[in-house]
């Protein structure tokens, strides 16, 4: 279906400011214990799937600055002052209203080193061409404060004080947890200090676009000097999660959709401009995969390495998949989703790993198929859906597009033999990948009957030279970083062919 234009669209009705995330780098040594991808040290030879090369970082400004930004967030996974380069690069030469660059604040510990640092952010913004609002934002919590203490906070706001109180461009900002001790430590270091809280609800971080803080205090030190701290949840981010016990996944499902409903308006492919446009949202991994937030599915991949940005765009808006939730956001996606298969939506929301979403949800290709012709449906109802295009797919497809929900639920249900495990057997064997996916089904994160499990059992059995299992629940919680990166590459691996291109260039050691 993907060979064909099927569905009409037009790009200019989300042509205003855009929003664009990007990860530079999987690696950070800081070790929160919360942090949503478990990002390590890196320990071996670092590749392009890792973090950009040069050529990625070139490809990432040309890609900005066709793509209409209004703003940008640098962030982690990983450590993105790791990549100060990269960093620096983006401020001096992307054209954009704002950058906002999230940190750990691990480069701040010394006071000297952090003010070499803010000097040469601040060259940065003087060799830009349009003038921007670069924010430092460090995270602040229990978490980061094992390795760091609230030492970089405290460090970068003296700094601000002293050197950068009134730069018209270089701003500092807190970025703290709910019900997290460590921003009113860092407070007690700045006695006399006065907090105005903004009761409001969805206050804004830009005056172009809306990005929400979910919680947004104003502190004002008694030198005059005045920085925003923004709060935000933690979430229960897991890629392990047990769904046979529903009842411990509650607040992790809360948090979920609370953030979607109050930050993102239910739509996280779309950026609502402050005069009424709209943007798109993107987000770029460090291995160069480009996407709408929470919309990566993997028989769709495009990557900066080898797509240009007309290209992404243009594919983005040709794939049902996307454009359904570009136009109608998450509730649609799930609540078609859920008509046939409730577990994978729980699978999303207990996993809670935002930008996974659609990796998450669409895991299963039948789902993903389900799903394609369950919006092609849609589009054919309001006239979508382009005849001739349509004419051109095999006489089956081309009856249940035009045909009613009911006969694409039966016809799923008649292919309940054709599971995650056939998915699998598709693939070459590898011992590790089929013991990971036994764990996952071991924690129910899959519809299979158990046949069909006994069945995996005795596929992996007869082929592997690792431990045997008889049953499912043999199957051990492999614990430590190694099974955290496999999961992670398994939903985020770099698109194939772009990966071929730049394998052969060395990105760093450890
Ligand atoms: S500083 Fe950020 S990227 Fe590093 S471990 Fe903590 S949350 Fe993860």
């Amino acid at each position: 279906m993907l060979q064909h234009n099927l569905v009409t669209y037009n790009t200019q009705e989300y042509a205003g400011k855009s929003f664009m995330c990007v990860f530079f780098t999987r690696f950070c040594g800081v070790g929160c214990p919360f942090c949503f991808f478990k990002s390590a040290p890196a320990r071996n030879a670092i590749t392009v799937a890792d973090q950009f090369n040069e050529e990625g970082i070139n490809r990432f400004v040309e890609f900005c600055n066709q793509a209409n930004l209004g703003y940008i967030l640098i962030s982690g996974g990983g450590e993105p002052l790791t990549q100060k380069r990269a960093v620096l690069r983006t401020i001096a030469e992307v054209e954009t209203n704002r950058i906002v660059l999230v940190t750990s604040g691990n480069w701040a510990l010394n006071k000297d080193a952090a003010r070499r640092y803010l000097a040469e952010i601040d060259s940065a913004i003087k060799a830009r061409k349009t003038p921007c609002k670069v924010t430092v934002r460090v995270s602040v919590s229990a978490g980061h404060a094992i390795k760091l203490g609230i030492i970089p906070a405290c460090n970068l706001i003296q700094l601000f004080e002293s050197e950068y109180s009134d730069h018209p461009y270089l701003k500092f900002q807190i970025h703290g947890f709910e019900d997290d001790p460590m921003f009113p430590k860092v407070l007690a270091h700045f006695p006399g200090h006065e907090l105005d809280y903004n009761r409001g609800p969805r206050a804004s971080d830009d005056e172009t676009v809306i990005k929400v803080i979910p919680q947004k205090i104003h502190v004002k030190l008694p030198s005059g000097y005045g920085f925003i701290a923004g709060i935000s949840k933690i979430f229960g981010s897991d890629l392990r999660p047990n769904l046979h016990k529903i009842e411990r996944l509650y607040d992790t499902i809360k948090i979920f959709e609370r953030d979607l409903e109050e930050s993102e308006d239910n739509n996280s492919a779309v950026l609502f401009n402050t005069n009424g446009d709209k943007g798109l949202d993107w987000s770029l991994n460090y291995n160069g995969n480009v996407c709408l937030w929470q919309n990566q599915v993997n028989d769709n991949q495009w990557n900066i390495y080898e797509d240009s940005f007309p290209t992404v765009l243009n594919e983005t808006f040709r794939d049902p998949i996307t454009l359904s939730y570009i136009e109608n956001g998450c509730k649609y996606r799930e609540s078609i989703v859920a008509e046939v298969s409730p577990r994978a939506v729980l699978r999303l929301k207990s996993i809670s790993l935002r930008d996974y979403s659609g990796t998450v949800l669409f895991e299963e290709e039948k789902t993903r198929l389900y799903y394609a012709i369950r919006v092609l449906q849609d589009f054919f109802k309001t006239g979508r859906v382009i005849q001739n295009q349509l004419d051109e797919l095999p006489e089956e497809i081309r009856q249940l597009i035009v045909g009613s929900p009911e006969m694409a639920k039966e016809l799923y249900h008649k292919a309940a033999d054709y599971t995650i495990i056939d998915q699998y057997k598709r693939r070459e064997f590898h011992s590790i990948e089929w013991r990971d996916l036994l764990e996952l089904i071991k924690l129910g994160h899959y519809d299979l009957t158990s046949e069909q499990i006994q069945e995996a059992l005795a596929y992996y059995n007869s082929r592997t030279n690792l431990k045997k299992y008889e049953t499912i629940d043999e199957v051990e919680r492999e614990t430590g970083e190694a099974i955290q990166k496999r999961l992670t590459d398994r939903l985020m691996y770099m698109k194939p062919t772009a990966f071929e291109l730049q394998q052969p260039q060395p990105v760093g050691t450890p």
